[in-house]
């Protein structure tokens, strides 16, 4: 038995093939004294929004803020709705309370995870703003649907692509089908700072100044404050480091996809468990691989014995989380996302795997179900 640990994910395997690179573009900005704002923030913001399809990238502190920021410049607030999914990071749905609003859970698909589009409509009431769906794990929500309602409705539509770089579905790049987008280059994401980043993407003029002026104090030009702001900004190191791998960022996609392909291949016979669900016309970016199965406690104990890191993304639905218990039985009432939540597991999944490694994982899996079967 390889007695080595196979992570869930492994930024230094990543950074071992850019060291010199990055510690280059470190140093620049370490001479320059460019640490927060300045020219490695306006390259990254063009060279993001470029590879993006959009006019604008406006770099902020992290994909949290992003999206408050975005909802909060869109207008919203006390008295408003916002709906979003059951399944997601508590950032969704706890930016939403931010502005003062009321996030709106909506079941999920039971195949892809994310918000189901025919339970959207029935949430939908006077005070209902804007849909917020999350591309789950990679994995783009049905947005040319959602656009749709969104458009039948007159309501803003505002992507979570944390998850999602280069993610498509239908011919559409996550990020494009929404009034806006947002962001995370947490560490682990498939596009990673070495600390906190995030940013905001939309073609709207409006919207990008009105962002760009809240994340910096309410002022474009130093101490010309219009209104009063937060202080969310993208640093200069973070950029720097991340316009380093911005290049890569195509061909990490496309390994983490060649990944799941072995994988698929490797697991589908189990019957003990469901591989993701591959969409027509859609390509999944891959932040996680997960699988359904049973017994998921024991595979997960089993694993871990074999050196294994797994993760459970998320264990709870949003709306059954301590932060929600305020919340009416009815929107409580996700059985879907409660059932995925109790079977799902995250193998590891990164672009550096190797096929042993891969191979491995899946070998292990397969022992578990075939010695207690
Ligand atoms: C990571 C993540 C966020 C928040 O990003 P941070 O940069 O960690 O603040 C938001 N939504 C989803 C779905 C995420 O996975």
């Amino acid at each position: 038995m390889n007695s080595k640990v196979i992570p869930l994910v492994d930024l230094k395997k990543q950074y071992q093939t850019l060291q010199l690179e990055i510690q280059d573009a470190m140093n620049q900005v370490i001479e320059q004294t460019a640490f927060v704002r300045g020219p490695f923030v306006s390259k990254f913001e063009k060279e993001y929004a470029d590879l993006m399809g959009v006019k604008h990238c406006i770099g902020v502190a992290n994909g949290t803020d992003a999206l408050f920021v975005t909802l909060k410049m869109m207008g919203i607030g006390p008295g408003d709705e916002v709906i979003t999914t059951a399944s997601s990071w508590i950032s969704t749905s706890e930016t939403i309370s931010l502005t003062g609003a009321t996030p709106i859970f909506v079941d999920i698909d039971a195949t892809t995870y994310t918000i189901d589009p025919g339970l959207i409509e029935r949430s939908i009431t006077k005070r209902t703003k804007a849909i917020l769906p999350v591309h789950l794990y990679g994995q783009m929500a049905d947005i040319d649907t959602i656009r749709q309602i969104c458009d039948r409705h007159t309501l803003l539509l505002v992507e979570d692509c944390a998850q999602a770089h280069l993610a498509i579905r239908d011919g559409i790049v996550a990020g494009n089908a929404g009034d806006a987008a947002t962001f995370s280059f947490y560490p682990g994401k498939n596009l990673g700072a070495f600390g906190d980043a995030g940013c905001v993407i939309t073609n709207n003029d409006d919207l990008a100044n009105k962002v760009r002026r809240y994340a910096n104090h309410g002022a474009i030009v130093k101490h010309h404050h219009d209104v009063e702001g937060i202080n969310s900004r993208l640093d200069g190191l973070q950029a720097a480091i991340l316009s380093v791998k911005l290049p890569h960022l195509r061909d990490w996609t496309r390994r983490r996809r060649d990944v799941a392909a072995t994988y698929d291949t490797l697991l589908d016979d189990i019957p003990n468990i469901t591989t993701p669900t591959k969409v027509t016309n859609s390509q999944h970016a891959y932040h996680l691989y997960v699988i359904r199965c049973d017994r998921r406690d024991e595979l997960r104990e089993h694993l871990a014995t074999n050196h294994i890191s797994t993760g459970i993304h998320y264990p709870k639905p949003l709306p059954h989380l301590d932060a929600y218990a305020h919340i009416s039985p009815q929107q409580k009432r996700v059985p879907v996302a409660e059932q995925a939540s109790q079977e799902i597991l995250s193998i590891p999944m990164y672009p550096e795997m190797t096929p042993s490694q891969i191979s491995c994982v899946a070998d292990s899996i397969r022992d578990f179900y075939t010695r207690c079967n």
